[in-house]
């Protein structure tokens, strides 16, 4: 039979521990992304953003997907200098709002959290579609999720589309002309490179995806924060 994601704070949790993983993996390639047309500092920004985080969620455990997707905005915002920072901590912050103080959140509610947080950035940064920006990674995604459940997918399947449409969409900003942040300021220039943020939004929409796949119904690693054992053999891949 097969195991449904559970949408609880370890579930987010464990987002939240691929996305740093992953923002850390890839800071590299996000700065290379935002030195011909930014400032180069994407990666350091995300790095510095997640890290601090992670900190921040391990030191004052929230108690409920909502609640942790607030922690992890506020510290975006207050960690982050970059454009970057305010555009996702507020993202996850209203998102996180949506959500309440819910111990798990439902498929469609994921699904309403997905499209304020994109309704939240288009509101603070007012990028349109097609501007090269964030936006044209995360609103396929979200309007791909939704689009899933309607179809009457599951909720993992329903993340492996947003993630393909995010990334789908990340790769599309190649020949657009940037029309908000730094890039515009390069005019016609900006046109020829994938935007940072798009992508960076694809890798995040790609750790939902994968916190959904990975641990099926798991309740994560420390969900109780007290495993003094630390990581063994029957880890929690293994746990139902
Ligand atoms: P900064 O541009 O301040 O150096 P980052 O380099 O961390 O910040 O982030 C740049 C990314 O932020 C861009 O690639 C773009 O996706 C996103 N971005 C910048 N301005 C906006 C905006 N007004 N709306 C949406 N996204 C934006
Ligand atoms: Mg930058």
């Amino acid at each position: 039979m097969p195991t449904v994601p559970v949408l609880d704070t370890a579930f987010f949790r464990h987002w939240l521990e691929l996305a740093a993983d992953t923002v850390r993996r890839e800071s590299a390639r996000l700065t290379e992304l935002d030195s011909p047309i930014g400032d180069a500092d994407h990666g350091t920004n995300m790095d510095r953003g997640f890290t601090a985080a992670r900190l921040a969620v391990l030191q004052d455990p929230p108690q409920s997907p909502g609640g942790l997707l607030v922690a992890v905005g506020r510290t975006l915002i207050s960690s982050v200098g970059g454009a970057s920072g305010p555009l996702y901590g507020t993202a996850l912050r209203r998102a996180g709002l949506t959500l309440g103080d819910a111990p798990e959140a439902t498929p469609p509610e994921l699904g309403e959290a997905l499209a304020a947080a994109v309704a939240a950035v288009r509101e603070l940064g007012g990028a349109e579609p097609g501007d090269k920006t964030m936006v044209d990674a995360l609103l396929p995604a979200s309007q791909a999720y939704t689009g899933a459940l309607a179809d009457g997918l599951g909720v993992a399947a329903a993340l492996d589309a947003a993630a393909g449409a995010a990334l789908a969409g990340a790769e599309a900003t190649v020949p657009l002309l940037a029309r908000k942040g730094r890039a515009s300021y390069l005019g016609e220039r900006s046109i020829g490179h994938q935007d940072p943020g798009a992508t960076s939004a694809a890798l995040l929409v790609g750790c939902l995806r994968d916190a959904a796949e990975a641990r099926p119904g798991a309740d994560g690693p420390g969900a109780d924060g007290q495993h003094a054992d630390g990581p063994g053999a029957d880890g929690p891949e293994e746990r139902r």
